[in-house]
């Protein structure tokens, strides 16, 4: 004897009850096999909405009445050759007929009650199990159409029936026994009490009927065929890399049900699990996949501890707290006993070693119901002071890890609660069974599905991770590191088990985000077919989003984008900038933002900030963090003030030199920015302030050589104003030239002061052979007395700027 049961999806059409129809005739060659039914996917939803509609007057009811009809009449037409399809018409419009005046009474009177509805919903596999008969009666394979209305004795819980076993299984053997068949079909979900009334057993409960009837004709195997290919590590629909658990243990099938994996009914399992049948979940869609086998205990080595995450939405934590409470037996049960009464189910249970508090969780469906039944249940206590009232908190979820294996696996909760902490996600309360077959976390709901791609990553994708970016600035930064992002995408996937995926860009015009990720083949045009910009609703949607491993990546010179750091990280989004607007604005800012990054367990990353790609800012923290002391730092750190000493000879214009460095795009936007010193004075500044120094700009003497009329007007104004004063120019080459020496614009820190300005440099300085527009740092320290640690290289350009950047977001994802 097998048990075969087919869900809403693989009946939903004439189509897939043809697949159906191929796997049962394929099964019941071995033995006797009894098929349960779920009604047409989507069905029951629409009578629940029927039913609803009428008991509030409204006629559109008969609308949804009539799609029922259409669909399962289209089903017999597609099902059954023509001459023999009126008896099954005719009977299906009966039944549409029924349901029809069913409604009607509902209408009329305004009231739908649980058995009314009870009575409506079981049209739904009734009709889907009598086509499929009809079908196989059109194809002449023997078999008996079997009610479970007759077989399956329940309470009257309309809505929810609770089963008499012994009954079920008399009335079941009574049956077969009387109609002896190869084949039986039945309708799944439906049942009746003792005087013969319709009852349902709860939603999803057609894999429930299977278990019965499975558990009551001692059946060798139960099949559940759906839509998926078996119980998965998670919700295919919530985890992209879910994948399919080949064996799994009754216990554990039963604890991932319970704690929100759809795909098999919680009930279902206690029955055949007391008869110790096996199960396998199949696909009716791929019927060659192999599936998911669910027995006794799974001995065979495993790949991990961990077989499934689930989790359970829309929750509620009721607080029981009190001095009352303190060694007084009997408040627990007195809790639970109260809960019971009004029939709600506690989902998980808490409570702290001092027994000040008992903390439960419910369906948030429930929340008002529990809080009045427990108010009620201690208002002595209460009245006296003793306890308070229940503290209520709703909007949230459970997150569950399974496994049986758990308990000989020390760290699992660290490693659980450190992957939700890295991803900003924060654990309300947590629970574990003492059979430690589960560990689950409360959360808020808007963080559940984040929640459970964070494990899923932790657990079951230990060499894949996800790294999700919103790219800021797309000028000649952000489009080469757009270029190098898709560049690499192909590598980082394959060698460093890396998914790298852009889900927002956006310039100072245009943005475009998308959950999925931006084709980097083609994110011009995703920009341009996107938004105009608004920096609010991009942060927003970063925030809204959730995401894990989120890094906001800021390319501009804005001082507006660097005002948002906060907002990001207080989410626990990373932040990387090449921006140095944030860290060199006023000290308070810079500190408020290293510190958010620490509170919210996230980094705040800046290496371009100074010297561009070059290594510098990274070396140092090193160096200070493991206890190093820096006694003073010389730097020559403007690229651009490099590359305009190197060419002026004054054979040709100063001003026609800096408008070249403008050209090569190794100026700031405002060319003033680098010659006035003030980059520089950033750079020293941030240098300074990641050596500790709680400096500002005002701090920083700069000994400027710019003439002041230069630094006044526009742009244009500037380089007018530089063309008059060529002889300035001139003048400072020549007087250093006639030294032996070479400019360079120096910055440098020690005893807490920093400075920059024009230094002559003689040939046996470091700081002579510095070509093009590099860059170099010397870091005198406790450990590096003598000879400086030096870091030297191209320190300005899109490139490497860019590829500095890649370097730090791939840090700050901690990847
Ligand atoms: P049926 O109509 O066949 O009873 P259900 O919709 O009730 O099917 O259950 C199957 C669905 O359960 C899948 O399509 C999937 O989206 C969902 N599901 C939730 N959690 C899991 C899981 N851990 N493994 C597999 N499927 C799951
Ligand atoms: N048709 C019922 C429901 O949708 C039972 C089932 O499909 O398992 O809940
Ligand atoms: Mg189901």
């Amino acid at each position: 004897m097998q048990v075969l049961k087919f869900g809403g999806s693989s009946v939903a059409t004439a189509e897939n009850m043809e697949k159906v129809i191929a796997i049962l005739l394929a099964a019941s060659g071995s033995g006797t096999t009894a098929v349960v039914l779920s009604a047409m996917g989507g069905v029951t939803d629409a009578l629940i909405s029927s039913g609803k509609l009428a008991a509030a007057g409204s006629e559109q009811y008969k609308q949804l009445l009539q799609t029922i009809e259409t669909r399962h009449l289209d089903a017999v037409r597609s099902l059954i050759p023509v001459a023999r399809q009126s008896a099954l018409l005719s009977w299906v419009k009966q039944r549409c007929n029924e349901m029809e005046s069913l409604c009607e009474g509902v209408f009329l009177l305004g009231e739908l009650s649980p058995r009314t509805l009870d009575r409506l919903v079981s049209y739904g596999e009734w009709l889907s199990s009598f086509i499929v008969s009809g079908a196989l009666q059109s194809r002449e394979v023997p078999h008996v159409w079997a009610d479970s209305r007759q077989l399956i004795r329940t309470d009257s819980s309309f809505g929810n029936a609770k089963v008499d076993m012994t009954a079920t299984r008399e009335l079941m053997n009574a049956y077969v026994k009387e109609y002896p068949a190869p084949l039986y079909i039945l309708p799944g979900f439906v049942a009746s009490d003792a005087r013969q009334v319709t009852t349902t057993l709860g939603r999803g409960g057609s894999d429930y009927t299977a278990a019965l009837v499975a558990a009551s004709l001692q059946a060798d195997v139960l099949e559940i065929w759906t839509d998926v290919s078996g119980m998965m590590t998670a919700d295919p629909r919530w985890v992209s890399h879910a994948r399919v658990i080949d064996r799994i243990s009754y216990q554990e099938a039963m604890e991932l049900s319970h704690f929100g994996a759809k795909v098999v009914y919680p009930p279902t399992i206690q029955p055949v699990m007391d008869s110790g049948i096996p199960v396998w979940i199949k696909n009716t869609f791929a019927p060659k996949d192999p599936g998911t086998l669910i027995e006794h205990e799974v001995n065979e080595d495993r790949k991990g501890p961990v077989r499934g995450i689930s989790s359970i939405n829309d929750m509620a934590l009721l607080s029981l707290e009190g001095s009352g409470m303190v060694g007084v037996p009997g408040v627990a049960s007195r809790l639970f006993q109260a809960l019971a009464a009004q029939s709600i189910n506690v989902i998980l249970i808490t409570q702290g070693s001092s027994e000040f508090s008992i903390c439960v969780g419910v369906a948030g469906a429930d929340a008002e119901n529990a809080r009045e039944a427990v108010n009620a249940a201690f208002s002595y206590e209460i009245g006296k002071g003793a306890i308070q009232p229940v503290r209520l908190e709703t909007h949230l979820a459970v997150v569950a890890l399974v496994g049986d294996n758990m308990k000989s696996h020390p760290g699992i909760s660290g490693r659980m609660f450190g992957a939700l902490g890295r991803n900003g996600v924060n654990v309300r309360a947590i629970a574990q069974g003492a059979s430690e077959k589960n560990i689950s976390s409360v959360v808020a709901s808007e963080d559940v599905k984040k929640a459970v791609n964070v494990l899923h990553e932790a657990f079951f994708e230990t060499a894949y991770k996800q790294l999700n970016l919103y790219i800021v600035g797309l000028g000649n930064v952000g489009s080469k590191l757009m270029e190098q992002l898709k560049q690499q995408q192909y590598y980082l996937l394959k060698h460093v088990r890396l998914q790298l995926r852009v889900i927002g860009i956006a310039n100072s015009r245009q943005m475009a985000l998308n959950e999925q990720g931006i084709d980097l083949g083609n994110w011009q045009q995703a920009l341009q077919e996107g938004a105009p910009m608004d920096l609010d609703a991009f942060v927003e949607e970063a925030r809204r989003h959730n995401l894990r491993n989120s890094v906001f990546v800021d390319n501009t010179a804005s001082e507006r984008v660097a005002l948002v750091y906060d907002r990001l990280l207080t989410r626990s989004i990373a932040v990387v900038a090449c921006n140095k607007i944030a860290c060199s604005s006023k000290y308070p800012v810079y500190q408020r933002l290293k510190f958010l990054a620490r509170d919210y367990n996230t980094n705040f990353f800046f290496e371009t900030n100074v010297g561009a790609g070059l290594p510098v800012i990274g070396p140092l923290s090193d160096m200070v963090r493991s206890g190093d002391r820096v006694d003073r730092i010389d730097a020559v750190l403007s690229g651009t003030l490099n590359f305009v000493f190197n060419n002026y000879d004054a054979t040709r214009p100063f001003a026609e030199v800096v408008r070249q460095a403008q050209e090569e795009g190794y100026t700031e936007p405002d060319p003033r920015l680098d010659l006035g010193g003030t980059d520089v004075m950033r750079k020293i500044l941030i240098l300074a302030r990641e050596c500790g120094a709680e400096m500002d700009m005002e701090d920083i003497t700069n000994n400027s050589f710019m003439p002041e009329s230069c630094m006044k007007g526009s742009v244009e104004d500037f380089y007018k104003e530089l063309a008059r004063h060529e002889a300035h120019f001139a003048g400072l080459y020549q007087k250093a030239k006639d030294n032996g020496r070479i400019l360079k614009f120096v910055a440098s820190f020690s005893e807490g002061k920093a400075q920059v300005g024009l230094q002559e440099v003689s040939p046996e300085h470091g700081f002579y052979h510095l070509y093009g527009k590099d860059n170099v740092v010397q870091f005198y320290t406790k450990r590096y007395p003598q000879q400086p640690l030096m870091v030297k290289g191209a320190g300005a350009g899109a490139d490497v700027t860019a590829s500095g950047v890649f370097a730090d977001i791939i840090r700050a994802a901690r990847v």
